[in-house]
């Protein structure tokens, strides 16, 4: 059985440098919930303007902060409890595949070598996660949660952007290292 994980608003914080970046590059006053609220915060009403197509492919916003060491930490303790490969799903642009590598090299996750970008491979979460026998997921997003529940049993981490879905399968987690207590429990 593997293990697969989402790396944006999951591993890697990139909702925040986002958040940053417009601070500090646009005229952007509000707060991060604001900004975040889907779909109709500030980035999600605007998410089909060409300047945002332009601000999700910025590699400088994928490579800092690197990988929490609560989070390797947790990712091996889970990696005991479920013997398995380790994979990372990610639905990233691929003018970023570079930064991702980078920060992959940099962040000594456990199985840096398996990154799989949806849209070099068919596009869609799901299929990929059944091609490579990922029994779990890791999700921020509602979208691909329900996408991926057939498939994967699934963790989503609580978000501002995912707040108030619920489904019976699916089991909410406050932060990546919470799972390895949950797994010991039995879900
Ligand atoms: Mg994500």
């Amino acid at each position: 059985m593997n293990f697969g994980f989402d790396l944006d608003g999951v591993l890697f914080p990139w909702h925040e440098n986002v958040y940053q970046w417009c601070r500090d590059n646009l005229d952007v006053d509000v707060s991060y919930r604001e900004f975040w609220s889907w779909p109709d915060g500030w980035f999600g009403s605007r998410r089909n303007k060409p300047f945002i197509h332009d601000i999700v492919r910025l590699p400088e916003l994928y490579l800092t902060p690197l990988a929490k060491k609560t989070h390797i930490k947790a990712i091996h303790r889970i990696n005991r409890l479920i013997p398995g490969e380790i994979h990372y799903i990610t639905a990233r642009p691929v003018e970023v595949t570079d930064a991702t590598k980078e920060w992959f090299q940099f962040s000594e996750l456990p199985f840096s070598d398996n990154v799989h970008f949806t849209k070099k491979q068919g596009g869609k979460k799901e299929v990929l996660l059944k091609r490579l026998n990922c029994s779990f997921y890791v999700e921020d997003r509602v979208d691909y949660a329900e996408s991926v529940l057939g498939v994967s049993n699934l963790f989503l981490v609580n978000r501002i952007w995912n707040e108030g879905f619920e489904h019976p399968d699916v089991v909410r987690i406050k932060d990546v290292k919470d799972i390895p207590n949950i797994l010991e429990r039995g879900l």
